[in-house]
């Protein structure tokens, strides 16, 4: 059989996948089975800030993989020691504790369990309401995927939000969260991407998110932030939020991260503030105690040492600042063309969203969706990007792109735009 043809019978078909089989990938290019060349500016939907294969992830794979590849969490974890110290000391940069997992929707679990544990333990309510918002997307798992307001994704499994405890409110309305939280006793927390990937690279507003930390401190509500797309560099912040609001202003209860953290590797973790619990000893970081929360593989040493290798290298380099600069040239030269299919370019650091004048890509792109479209024609002109809803093309490139990288993948862009023009 070949692998067409397995793939056909063997993998369940929940991806609508292109036809591109990559095989070997180097910095920002990727290439596949037939030997042709792509510029990859998806990395995986975010989850490679260094490019493929950089040296220092390769060596720490290697080194860690020849030491000790796993322990389980009843023993100590030196490398889980180290990453929890930079991710407090030098991403959150709020005293606080942290637990690692495996990808972006266990992160998320753990902070709702965290908000549900919290709601019953401290706050006395016996079913806690979360808030989370249009357009989230927080993951595939149970809870996760009800966070999640998009009913393509929890749609046809037998549970309303409303049923696990979840309201969703309009992003970004003021006024919608003010009078929820106002209205409703039985809300523990709030959980909010700082910068919404999946809907199109929609940042939340400085007044929503200052709003949200005022409400929350009043009414003893957990702000919980979902930074495991925007985080690490991404949008030229090692904190997403810190896009946003520069700064010690905002202080999150709770922060989850995925993606770029692991350069591949599966890691996924999250942090919780060390602050008093209200009317109550002890402290918020120290409520997950023993049986309460767990993983099998989470923390590894393995993973660890990447997570180590990634996040010291994006600081080290300073890949925030570069990821500004390039990211700022590429949407001030996009914007420039003033092109009839580019609606707007919404850009922070390198994350950056092209939104398409979906009506004239719809009249040439026979019923599929604008962003799907303009992301399969880059792919056949040698460019990797993600659609993001239906009218978003989204630019994820490594962090360490050179300017002739971002120039190429603009020259790209253009063309493929005058194309369908
Ligand atoms: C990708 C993503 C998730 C889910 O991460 P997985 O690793 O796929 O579980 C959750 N939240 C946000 C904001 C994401 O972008």
């Amino acid at each position: 059989m070949t692998h067409d043809d397995k793939l056909k019978h063997y993998i369940i078909p929940n991806y609508g996948r292109y036809d591109v089989w990559p095989v070997r990938g180097e910095g920002a290019r990727v290439w596949d089975r037939d030997g042709k060349e792509y510029l990859d500016f998806a990395g995986g939907v975010a989850v490679c800030p260094l490019g493929h294969c950089h040296p220092a992830v390769v060596k720490a794979i290697t080194q860690q993989a020849s030491t000790l590849i796993h322990v389980s969490n009843w023993y100590c974890i030196d490398k889980q020691a180290d990453l929890a110290e930079v991710l407090t000391e030098k991403v959150v940069r709020i005293p606080g504790k942290n637990f690692f997992c495996n990808s972006g929707a266990e992160a998320n679990e753990g902070l709702l369990k965290l908000a549900r544990r919290y709601g019953v333990t401290v706050r006395g309510v016996a079913k806690p309401k979360i808030i989370t918002f249009t357009n989230s997307f927080h993951g595939r798992t149970l809870g996760a995927m009800f966070a999640t307001e998009q009913k393509k994704i929890w749609g046809d499994f037998g549970f309303t939000p409303d049923e696990l405890g979840y309201i969703h409110l309009p992003f970004n309305d003021v006024a919608a969260l003010e009078k929820t939280i106002n209205e409703n006793a039985d809300v523990v927390a709030i959980l909010v991407e700082p910068i919404q990937g999946e809907s199109g690279v929609n940042a939340v507003t400085p007044e929503f998110l200052r709003t949200a930390q005022r409400l929350c401190r009043e009414k003893n509500v957990l702000l919980l932030l979902d930074e495991v797309q925007c985080s690490f560099g991404r949008a030229g912040e090692m904190a997403g939020w810190r896009a946003i609001i520069p700064g010690d202003e905002i202080q999150p209860d709770g922060v989850s991260w995925a993606k770029a953290i692991g350069s591949g590797y599966p890691l996924g973790a999250f942090w919780v503030r060390d602050v008093a619990l209200p009317g109550k000893d002890g402290k918020l970081c120290d409520l997950l105690g023993p049986g309460s929360h767990g993983t099998t593989y989470g923390g590894s040493p393995l993973a660890c040492a990447v997570g180590l290798a990634t996040v010291n290298t994006i600081l080290d380099e300073n890949l925030c600042e570069h990821a500004n600069q390039i990211g700022a040239h590429v949407a001030s030269i996009a914007r420039g063309w003033q092109h009839p299919l580019l609606k707007e370019v919404r850009q922070l650091g390198l994350f950056i969203g092209f939104e398409l004048e979906a009506a004239k890509v719809d009249a040439v792109s026979n019923g599929r969706p604008a962003s799907i479209f303009v992301a399969r024609k880059l792919l056949d002109a040698g460019m990797m990007t993600v659609p993001a809803g239906p009218n978003v093309v989204r630019w994820l490139p490594p962090l360490n792109i050179t300017q002739a990288e971002a120039d190429e993948g603009l020259r790209i862009f253009k063309s493929v735009l005058d194309l369908l023009s």
